[in-house]
């Protein structure tokens, strides 16, 4: 990303909705959106193998393991504007288990572009399964999108939910339940 060029378009924008860039209060903005910007669209540039690498650890049985309330914070790809909210994963391990953390930075890995909801959870789902070999995966995501919210039909409280199931967590109906049993379980404490 070329930071020169993208701080120009800001400042383009800028004019554009009626503001004057040159005022003090906005004299640095183009500068910090164009930073902001590298930061939040990272993910297009982040190995997801290489974020995994040495956090891949061994273990016999076939567990299943979950990971709850992973924040994410992502762009959405009609709006560029965020969404926001928690993901839980859950895996049946095949021999492999993820270091905790790195559930998280797979997550950011995809969260750090322009996304739709239900790609990212998929991506994220796939991305587990095809690190750790995973027996079966499933990803429940839940939302707020700031484009609904500020604008167009302004419904605030609402919340998107997405599911993505692989393996086992598809074809064994048991198995599914038990993931969406602790899912729920925890989230009522
Ligand atoms: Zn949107």
């Amino acid at each position: 990303m070329n930071t020169k060029r993208v701080s120009k378009l800001v400042r383009e924008l800028l004019l554009e909705i009626g503001e004057d860039p040159d005022r003090d209060g906005l004299k640095k903005t183009p500068e910090r959106v164009a930073a902001a910007y590298r930061f939040l669209t990272a993910g297009y540039h982040t190995d997801i193998d290489s974020i995994v690498n040495g956090a891949v650890f061994e273990a016999a049985a076939h567990n299943m393991v979950i990971v709850r309330d992973v924040e994410i914070y992502s762009l959405c790809e009609h709006h560029m504007l965020p969404f926001f909210g928690k993901c839980h994963i859950g895996y049946i391990t095949n021999n492999k288990v993820l270091g905790v953390s790195k559930l998280a930075r797979i997550a950011n890995g995809f969260a750090r572009r322009l996304q739709i909801q239900e790609r990212l959870t998929e991506q994220i789902a796939k991305a587990v399964r095809d690190t750790i070999n995973a027996e079966g995966v499933g990803v429940v995501m839940e939302c707020r999108h700031m484009c609904m919210m500020m604008r167009g039909v302004e419904k605030q409280n609402s919340v998107m939910t997405t599911s993505s199931v692989l393996g086992s967590f598809r074809s064994d109906p048991a198995t599914r339940a038990e993931f969406n049993n602790l899912i729920l379980r925890d989230a009522s404490r």
